[in-house]
């Protein structure tokens, strides 16, 4: 059975975000472990982080992710930010110690302008700070739709961090790939050729996890728009392309589409779920 979920609300307490994730059909998801707008972090209360880890064990949702909240910027050439940004990495991975969810799935943020390279040597000093911290959690590189600045647009910039860091020597490192993001950057997963060619940029062996999202602009725009599946321009025969490529259908697949009016939640993950289970 492939393994299809979202991005849950924990609000009220991430042990909500079960129920939620059952009700649309999830045999994974994805949710914040911390305040995702802010870069305070609460440490956890013990009974209520086993209560969350037992319950989503038992509902069959593991192996689940996190997402790193949005402030943090991995590639910031402000010291200050940076020291910031790889604190909140650590206190992150520690809850999702506690929580018992394997993937941490980061962005690897801007460079402001100081230059790519630059950006790319601070992600790889923030993972080798952390490397110390990881213990059972895998950390996901996120590409990104590559606005302005951004580290992580060129999937290349994934595999030079992989192979600079020490972080991934002990196996706690490992790639997420938004759908929409990739469209965006200029990577067709409509056509098989180009998926070929995309994956001779990336290994697929080092990616755990994928955001199914469809994009709300067009292809090579640059813009992170997710859209409703079948409803951007990747539309459900790219999805369908892609899933059907070697063993993307046995990643964890999460989908982080826009509330709609004319499709639920969970439509969209028995649509997907469909479409992985075909092969
Ligand atoms: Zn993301
Ligand atoms: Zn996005």
């Amino acid at each position: 059975m492939a393994k299809v979920g979202r991005h849950i609300s924990a609000a009220g307490s991430i042990s909500f975000s079960v129920e939620r994730a059952m009700e649309l059909g999830c045999n994974t998801m994805q949710v914040f472990v911390t305040n995702p707008r802010g870069w305070a972090v609460s440490a956890g209360e013990k009974a209520a982080d086993s209560e969350f880890s037992d319950l989503a064990e038992q509902s069959g949702l593991v192996p689940m992710c996190a997402h790193m909240p949005y402030l943090p910027n991995l590639a910031s050439p402000d010291p200050d930010i940076h020291r910031k940004s790889i604190a909140s990495l650590k206190e992150n991975l520690a809850r999702c110690n506690d929580l018992g969810i394997r993937y941490l799935v980061t962005h690897l943020g801007s460079d402001k302008g100081a230059g790519h390279g630059l950006g790319i040597d601070r992600v790889i000093d923030a993972l080798d700070r952390v490397a110390g911290d990881a213990a059972d959690v895998i950390i996901l590189l996120e590409n990104q739709a590559g606005h302005r600045n951004s580290i992580g647009a060129d999937l290349s910039d994934l595999e030079t961090i992989y192979s600079r860091t020490r972080l991934a020597e002990s196996g706690n490192l490992g790639f997420c790939l938004d759908t929409c993001h990739l469209f965006e950057a200029g990577y067709d997963i409509r056509k098989k050729d180009a998926i070929v060619k995309m994956f001779e940029r990336v290994d697929l062996q080092k990616v755990h996890a994928f955001h199914v999202n469809d994009a709300k602009f067009g292809f090579g725009e640059r813009h992170d728009r997710h859209d409703n599946i079948g409803m951007g321009s990747v539309g459900v025969g790219g999805f369908r392309t892609l899933l059907e490529y070697k063993d993307v259908n046995r990643k964890l697949l999460i989908l982080e589409t826009p509330e709609c009016a004319s499709v639920t939640w969970k439509d969209e993950i028995s649509l997907i779920r469909s479409l992985a289970e075909r092969n």
